[in-house]
């Protein structure tokens, strides 16, 4: 069996990424809590990969948050990314290992580039101010893969998922991300029985949203892939860079309108344009991903319902 170290294992990704792979039949899964290996430590975390052994990587640990959670603390964003990377590539690189896939983030990519993204717009104009330290972490990664693969013939891939939700989700009313964010606000509104429901920014800005058993399915695919095939995504002569996403997308207008039929609201929606929209739009191209034999397969509506029902056994009171 092959061996795979998911960082992350309970974040959005890790959990749908741990759940492809246990499927597959394929892999012995490896994982640490939080409280048990702390990967910004880079002697501890080296000492795991030297016992450890594993032969494949998903790097899905990370500082997470929405366009609140990134305004407030920069300095974690930036400093706790940098700092788990760092010690993962190292440790991943002494120890052999043969694959990593390394998430990183639509948001990496200019704030007002052509659409849909393509991934060489990487590093071809200025990011968005708002998760401006994220992005700029996330960027030192993709850089990372590829400087390993160029001076280490590794076999490491930066793939750029777009805006994800599912189960496991977080629901914090000011630090999530605006999908879980309408959720719980639509939800509780419904149940006191309150007659509206506030959203931020114009309701403009388009985003793509991808269920996270989806992104789990693309990442199995990817490490499944033949050897020359991986490879070839890792070849040291270009950005080991690939887009993950479904290639359309919503206004957050129409998403809350989606998420407030899903939950059965009734009321009013107001949108609150002193809260700041963001990124205009952010959809990314994903014919690389396409032409390697993979599409994403839950529609919205499915994966909202599926990520409604998750949050409504998790939290039958709210959550704190
Ligand atoms: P982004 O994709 O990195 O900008 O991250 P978010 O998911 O935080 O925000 C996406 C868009 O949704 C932005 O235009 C926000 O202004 C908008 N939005 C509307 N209501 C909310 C909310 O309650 N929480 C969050 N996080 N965003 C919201």
């Amino acid at each position: 069996m092959i061996k795979v170290f998911v960082a992350g294992h309970r974040g959005l990704v890790g959990t749908a990424t741990t759940q492809a792979l246990a499927s597959s039949g394929k892999y012995e899964i490896v994982t640490r809590a939080r409280a048990e290996l702390d990967l910004s430590d880079r002697v501890a975390t080296r000492d795991f990969f030297m016992s450890a052994r594993p032969d494949f990587v998903v790097m899905s640990a990370a500082r997470v948050g929405g366009i609140l959670a990134n305004s407030n603390f920069p300095v974690e964003f930036l400093h706790e990314n940098l700092a788990i990377q760092l010690s993962v590539f190292e440790a991943a690189h002494a120890s052999g290992v043969k694959r990593m896939i390394f998430l990183g983030s639509s948001c990496i990519y200019p704030r007002d580039c052509a659409q849909p993204i393509k991934e060489e717009y990487l590093l071809t104009g200025p990011l968005e101010a708002t998760n401006r330290p994220y992005a700029l972490a996330k960027i030192a990664g993709v850089e990372a893969c590829w400087a390993f693969n160029r001076q280490h013939q590794t076999a490491y891939l930066a793939v750029m998922p777009t805006n994800l939700y599912g189960p496991g989700d977080n629901y914090h009313p000011d630090h999530s991300h605006v999908l879980p964010a309408l959720i719980r606000r639509f939800h509780e509104a419904r149940m006191s029985s309150v007659d509206a429901v506030t959203v931020w920014g114009t309701g403009n800005p388009r985003r793509e949203f991808m269920y996270s058993a989806d992104m789990g399915n693309a990442i199995a695919f990817l490490l499944d892939l033949p050897l020359k095939q991986f490879a070839k995504l890792t070849a040291p002569d270009a950005a080991p860079l690939l887009n993950v996403g479904l290639g359309h997308d919503i206004t957050i207008h129409e998403l809350a309108h989606l998420v407030s039929d899903t939950v059965g609201f009734k009321g009013k929606i107001i949108f609150d344009d002193t809260k700041p929209d963001g990124t205009p739009r952010k959809m990314l191209d994903v014919r690389r991903l396409h032409n390697l034999g993979w599409t994403a397969k839950t529609d919205l509506r499915t994966g909202l319902h599926h990520a409604y029902n998750d949050f409504l056994n998790r939290y039958p009171t709210s959550p704190s």
